[in-house]
């Protein structure tokens, strides 16, 4: 058994994908992905809606982060704030 659940799969897949990632926009903000930015794997199917697996695609690292707490945003309140 591995020691990390999701290293080596996961480190191949994110290998495989980043080269083709450079310079295209980021699936979850929009922004260019560029080299020396912190990129990583994530789902297209959030994990918090039931993903599984090492992911599929390439996004900056801090928006694959907040993965979880947007899906449950999404779920809970659609609408875009309009607080200011
Ligand atoms: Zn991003």
């Amino acid at each position: 058994m591995p020691d990390n659940p999701r290293g080596w799969e996961h480190q191949q897949v994110r290998a495989r994908l980043l080269p083709d990632a450079y310079g295209t926009p980021c699936p979850r903000c929009g922004k260019p992905m560029l080299k020396g930015q912190d990129l990583d794997l994530g789902h297209t199917v959030d994990v918090a809606d039931g993903a599984t697996g090492p992911g599929d695609r390439i996004e900056h690292t801090s928006c694959n982060r907040s993965d979880g707490a947007t899906a449950q945003q999404r779920r809970s309140q659609f609408n875009p704030s309009r607080e200011w």
